[in-house]
């Protein structure tokens, strides 16, 4: 599973931290016993739509895992359970059972032993809105079976069903044994509205027409997976058809995106050939489709052959010119279909031999379909993304303990695993790294597995010990935090390089490679740094002009490395990975109102890596008018002549500052540019430097479809300086924008809401803001939802109060504070 894209950047404080209950820190998580196996699943699927409800059978083979059993214990939330009975050649006896909305407990007739199979049938109805938790509480966030718009009675949204297994709901629309490591064959019927089409695992194996307008679809999938895994998709999509080798690879979209499916999901058949290279394993499965949900709960769910991905990932041809953000996120899933779906976690615990690797696969496709700058980027952007969360520290990659087994789902399970793995590769070499994965894959596939068996698989392969590698980096926390100083003594003719681990807790073992540079020639020496102080002392004949310590720039620490802007501007120059170029920059970033910074960061505008032009960009300080003077003439350049449309777009919108009448015609010359962030940032910088034109452009471009950065820059601008006769495409923009792309236009959006006195329109706008909330996705709910309440309703509800006394439109004012207030939850 993936959450929601978007890192968020919003700097504005959070209030009312989650109340801290830790009574989990005492509950042992334990692999689920296995008591009963399953085997097989027959499910025949009902819908009302009316009611949001689903009308089922089931008829569940299962098998004592090793001892007797004399009952069975099936995970089902929430339902109606109608009928239970032992499924005897073509009749049905009755069972006794309980059942107390969550725990589903069938006396069997008899004693089973092991191998004796057993078919039990239960009828029932699955009502995922009126779910409860343990609580009183309604679930929100894990209803297992959604329906979306399932009246029509919401206008631009499609009417469709899909499930969210993951971690244990499918037992919401299926009695089950709802735990990773049970694993079975299935065979999914749904009858269903005749224009619809379905998606499950596995195959069609038949469709019939119903003589009331239904139709019957039958899935089966031929091969053991688990309940997690289970899906279902239903609704109005094209169906848009692709191959890899003999193999169906499809993709369902809205059918207004059909013609842009293979610009999003195209790719596919080479990700799928890629990773059977590497992992030396066929793609397991027999199709591969991928679907978009409305509405969806996350970012994307690996579903065996049968991948949901949030609607967020249907974009426009436009879009796709800026790069297609969704690319990662399809590598993700795929890689799923192997670490996760075909070998799969014990438990949640062991979360990270699923979600790790999907996480280290965005890093291998970027490695092999872009090369290293961009995976390496990538590498650096996700360990910073780690560390940069303090909260994430004490928490191990392998946890017994969580709070709620969603919590496993984390920056240390993805970001920080993938990053151990990257690090596990360079240590024993590509070789045994991906042998190792092929042995473990092989040694699990159709069953299950943990951080230990991975272990045992690498060893195997490389001969290696690696207990230290695992006890440190999946069964410990935290991460080494480094001080890096160095001593010439040129009289001694010697550099005395000292690294201390300054983290609190355990050190660390860290294999690292350290680079002396004279000149071009670069000598290299391995070392190993394990002590709270490790002292290198290397003898030279002439002043090295570097010494680079952790060279290829993949451990996993936060470094204060005391190098001079002189030794980065030569790291810059001759070092060259990604990884110290970008070190170079930020420390010329950081220090650029010092002269000697200045040349390094043109230097940076020129790298031949656009992230790296972008990043130095992005941090320029324009208040320091020195800055603005001297890269005034690069940065014309870049808006001119970049070949990436979003360093161009981000020149373009620096150039605005100028405020120099002879970029109109640039600005005006990209307003109509293919590339959304081209003509948004040209627009942007338009408007800085000629507002009045730039609500005039604004207000023409906005009668066209327009979406992405585009989209934002006419969403701002009309926010920012247009009237309430701009309220109807204001809301219209904002619609089509991302979740991040809602919330850099959210501070502008609410401004312009308080500025609004039609009563009307400032309800329509707020329900678009809480539309926004009530829809993120589950990872980024913690923080933005507090901010979205606390900061922005309140904020807009605090100022409009402000204004009221004395007001003539008090008693408006007064129903639109009532209205905001209303909303807040
Ligand atoms: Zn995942």
């Amino acid at each position: 599973m993936l959450a929601g894209l978007a890192i968020f950047h919003v700097t504005m404080a959070q209030s009312n931290p989650p109340a801290t209950d830790t009574n989990w820190k005492s509950i042992y998580r334990a692999v689920p016993e296995k008591i009963n196996d399953l085997v097989h699943a027959k499910i025949d699927a009902r819908f009302d739509f009316n009611q949001s409800r689903m009308k089922g059978k089931v008829w569940l083979t299962v098998q004592p895992h090793l001892y007797p059993v004399n009952s069975l214990e099936l995970d089902a939330k929430g339902m109606d359970i109608h009928q239970v009975a032992l499924v005897k050649g073509s009749s049905n006896q009755p069972l006794q059972f309980k059942y107390d909305g969550w725990i589903l407990n069938i006396k069997l007739d008899k004693s089973y032993q092991q191998n004796e199979k057993y078919t039990v049938y239960v009828e029932y109805t699955a009502k995922p809105n009126d779910l409860k938790a343990k609580g009183s509480e309604a679930i929100k966030d894990a209803r297992g079976l959604y329906f979306i718009n399932p009246k029509g009675e919401e206008k631009n949204k499609p009417t469709q069903i899909w499930t969210q297994g993951e971690t244990e709901g499918t037992s919401v629309w299926v009695p089950i044994i709802d735990k990773p490591n049970q694993k079975c064959t299935d065979e999914i019927t749904m009858t269903v509205p005749d224009k619809f089409v379905t998606l499950s695992n596995g195959k069609l194996a038949s469709q019939k027409k119903n003589s009331d307008g239904t139709r019957t679809d039958t899935w089966k999938m031929d091969l053991p997976h688990s309940p997690y895994l289970f899906f279902m998709g239903i609704g109005d999509y094209a169906v848009v058809k692709d191959k890899y080798k003999n193999m169906d690879v499809d993709y369902y979209v809205d059918p207004e995106f059909a013609s842009v499916a293979k610009g999003i999901f195209g790719l596919t058949p080479q990700m799928i050939g890629f990773f059977e290279k590497i992992t030396g394993v066929n793609y397991p499965w027999n199709k591969y489709a991928q679907i978009t949900g409305h509405d969806y709960v996350s970012g994307a769910m690996e579903n065996t052959t049968a991948t949901l991905h949030s609607d967020a990932a249907q974009v426009d041809a436009r879009q796709l010119i800026d790069g297609n953000e969704w690319e990662t996120t399809i590598a993700h899933e795929l890689f799923h279909q192997w670490f996760g779906d075909y070998a799969t976690t014990k438990s949640w615990s062991n979360l990270t031999v699923n979600e790790s690797f999907a996480d280290y696969s965005e890093y291998l496709w970027l490695e092999h379909q872009y090369g290293l700058d961009k995976a390496n980027e990538d590498n650096i952007d996700q360990m910073e993304a780690y560390t940069g969360s303090p909260a994430q520290e004490e928490k191990k990659l392998v946890r017994f303990y969580y709070a709620d087994k969603e919590d496993m789902f984390d920056l240390v399970t993805y970001q920080k695993g993938g990053r151990i793995l990257h690090m596990l590769r360079k240590y024993v070499g590509d070789s045994a790294f991906f042998k190792g994965l092929n042995l473990y894959l092989n040694t699990y596939k159709f069953s299950n597995a943990d951080a230990n068996q991975l272990r045992l698989a690498i060893e195997q392969v490389s001969g290696k010990d690696l207990n230290w590698f695992f006890n440190q980096w999946y069964y410990g926390n935290g991460h080494p935090k480094l001080d890096i100083a160095y001593r010439y003594d040129d009289a001694a003719k010697k550099v005395v390089i000292t690294v201390s681990q300054l983290q609190d807790g355990n050190l660390f073992k860290l294999p690292v490679a350290i680079d002396v540079y004279n000149g071009t020639s670069k000598q290299r020496r391995e070392v190993w740094i394990e002590n709270k102080v490790d002292t290198f002392v290397f003898a030279y004949k002439t002043k090295p002009d570097l010494v680079n310590v952790d060279a290829e720039k993949f451990t996993l620490c936060e470094k204060d490395d005391h190098k001079t802007l002189e030794n980065f501007a030569f790291q810059f120059k001759n070092a060259q990975n990604y990884g110290d170029r970008r070190e170079a920059l930020a420390a010329a970033i950081r220090e650029q109102q010092k002269p000697n910074a200045l040349a390094l960061l043109e230097a940076g505008l020129h790298d031949r890596y656009p992230g790296l032009r972008k990043m130095v960009l992005d941090s320029l300080d324009f208040r320091n008018q020195n800055i603005q003077t001297t890269f005034e003439s690069s940065i014309a350049e870049l808006a001119k002549t970049d070949k990436d449309p979003k360093v161009k777009g981000k020149a373009l919108e620096l150039l605005g500052f100028y405020k120099n009448p002879n970029y109109v015609s640039l600005f005006k010359q990209n307003i109509n540019d293919s590339s959304y962030s081209v003509a948004g940032s040209a627009l942007f910088g338009y408007t800085i430097l000629d507002p009045s034109a730039g609500l005039v452009s604004a207000r023409d471009i906005v009668k066209q479809p327009v979406r992405g950065k585009l989209a934002e820059s006419v969403g701002i601008i009309l926010m920012s300086l247009g009237g309430e006769e701009d309220f109807d495409n204001i809301a219209k923009t904002y619609s089509v924008l991302s979740g991040q792309e809602k919330l850099d236009a959210i501070d502008a959006f609410s401004a312009f809401l308080v500025r609004t006195q039609s009563t009307d329109k400032v309800k329509k706008g707020v329900d678009l803001i809480v539309d926004y909330r009530d829809h993120m996705s589950a990872r980024n709910k913690d923080e933005i939802i507090p901010i979205i309440n606390n900061v922005i309703l309140k904020g807009i509800a605090t100022q409009k109060s402000a204004t009221k006394s004395g007001s003539t439109n008090a008693v408006e004012l007064q129903k639109q504070i009532d209205y905001i207030n209303e909303k807040i939850k």
